[in-house]
């Protein structure tokens, strides 16, 4: 099949080059000259495993291309992506200016029957949003399709390869059945295709995007409670794992849920909701607990140095998780404000995130070069982001290298008891 996909971000780059080594013929457009222009030559400016192998293959077999011409991409192609951001606005609203602005560039540019397929993850009633615009715009026919996107950055790409099911809001048969066929190589293994009306397709990104914020922040508030009576969150959560109703995934405590989504999408909903009426309890309290739980980390060092003026932290992790460079929204953020409001310094390592972080940061913080570097000369080494190379470190090594053995553990990558042995003064999350 023919698509266009506008937007060329974690999303519309994954989707694009994911339909392409299916086999269709993808143009990938962004209104970012420079990212264009770079992805041409086989560069990305993001980092997402595995995706850069799979752009340039897709590349050189002639199925994917870039263009910063929306209006000539558009010509050719049957199906027409909207992958572009939702961002937060003011009032935590999404912003859909850059999706109504792309429906009307479509608009304008369409030559005959078109679908158009809404990827961005947009409130309710966008679908209708959409229609109206394309349609003030255009004679030719057309049909509105709402097909959220469940990847999660880190595993984009086999997330959207091998979807654990498939959304499709449609109202009309003929978009339905192009969609459909269009994603049937993806769903070989048995993944749902569900059907659905555009409003049910729109509400279910958010409502699983706040389901497992709210995950996260009731683990976060069980493991707080652990705390105080000397429980430990591994065992209570081992033990909810095994309950067939709630499941083993997403039972981890850390310092808050992060990223370019859950915090977005979560005030979306609410925002969307009480707009019309209904004001979500349950999704305020998670707001609420996830805010606080940022906090959680400082406050432990806090409590242990009682002033962190002049105190060297050692960070380890950036992003607002593995496998991404991605630092929106991440809770390392305000860990590191909180740090050096506080006085102290900060030496930090990332695998990947440093570039981003030096967008935000600038030289407020040193950047290592290593793990090991970031921990030489530290009074304390603070856990942040739980990337795997930092799981099974050199622990006398370590002791060796920092001035004060003592690590703040965000994401509960040790054994408690280990540590001990090891001769560390080790805080974690809820043990
Ligand atoms: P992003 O910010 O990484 O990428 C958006 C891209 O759209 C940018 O490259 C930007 O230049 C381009 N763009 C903006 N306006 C444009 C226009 N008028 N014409 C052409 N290009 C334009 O965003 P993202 O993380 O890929 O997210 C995109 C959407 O997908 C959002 O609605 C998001 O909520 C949703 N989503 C994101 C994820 C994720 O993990 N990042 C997962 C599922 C769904």
């Amino acid at each position: 099949m023919k698509l266009a996909v506008v937007g060329t971000g974690y999303v519309g780059l994954v989707v694009g080059a994911g339909f392409a080594e299916y086999g269709n013929d993808v143009v990938c457009v962004d209104k970012n000259a420079d990212k264009i222009k770079n992805l041409k030559r086989g560069r990305l400016s993001i980092y997402e495993p595995g995706l850069e192998e799979l752009v340039v293959r897709n590349q050189a077999e002639k199925r994917l291309r870039f263009s910063s011409s929306l209006a000539r991409a558009v010509k050719d192609a049957q199906v027409l992506f909207i992958a572009v951001g939702t961002p937060q606005d003011e009032d935590g609203a999404a912003d859909l200016s850059h999706v109504l602005d792309v429906a009307k560039e479509l608009a304008r540019a369409i030559n005959g029957y078109k679908v158009i397929v809404t990827k961005s993850t947009v409130p309710v009633g966008t679908a209708v949003r959409v229609r109206e615009t394309v349609g003030r715009e255009t004679q030719y026919p057309f049909s509105v399709v709402s097909n959220p996107e469940f990847l999660k950055q880190g595993a984009a790409i086999d997330d959207f390869m091998r979807p654990d099911r498939v959304v499709i809001g449609s109202g009309d048969s003929r978009a339905t059945e192009l969609l459909r066929t269009l994603y049937a190589p993806f769903t070989r293994t048995g993944a749902p295709i569900q059907i659905m009306d555009c409003a049910s397709a729109e509400l279910s990104k958010y409502a699983s995007n706040a389901m497992l914020a709210t995950r996260v922040s009731f683990m976060n508030e069980i493991a707080n409670v652990c705390e105080l009576f000397g429980a430990d969150v591994d065992k209570v959560r081992m033990a909810m794992a095994a309950d067939r109703r709630i499941g083993p995934a997403f039972l981890f405590p850390g310092i808050g849920y992060g990223g370019s989504c859950f915090p977005k999408d979560v005030k979306a909903l609410m925002k969307f909701s009480s707009v019309s009426g209904y004001e979500c309890r349950i999704l305020e309290a998670v707001e609420t607990v996830n805010e606080c739980q940022k906090n959680r980390l400082v406050e432990k060092m806090q409590n242990y140095f009682g002033s962190l003026t002049g105190k060297k932290i050692a960070l380890w992790g950036l992003s607002f998780k593995p496998r991404t460079d991605d630092m929106r929204e991440a809770p390392s953020v305000d860990i590191v404000n909180a740090i050096l409001e506080m006085g102290g310094e900060i030496l930090a390592y990332d695998p990947q995130a440093e570039k981003s972080a030096r967008v935000i940061f600038g030289e407020r913080i040193s950047y290592a070069k290593g793990s090991y570097d970031a921990v030489v000369g530290a009074d304390a080494l603070a856990i942040v982001t739980e990337w795997n190379e930092f799981r099974e470190p050199d622990f006398s090594r370590m002791r060796a290298l920092m001035k004060v053995p003592v690590i703040f553990d965000g994401r509960n990558l040790f054994d408690v008891s280990q540590m001990r042995l090891e001769g560390f003064t080790y805080y974690s999350i809820g043990r």
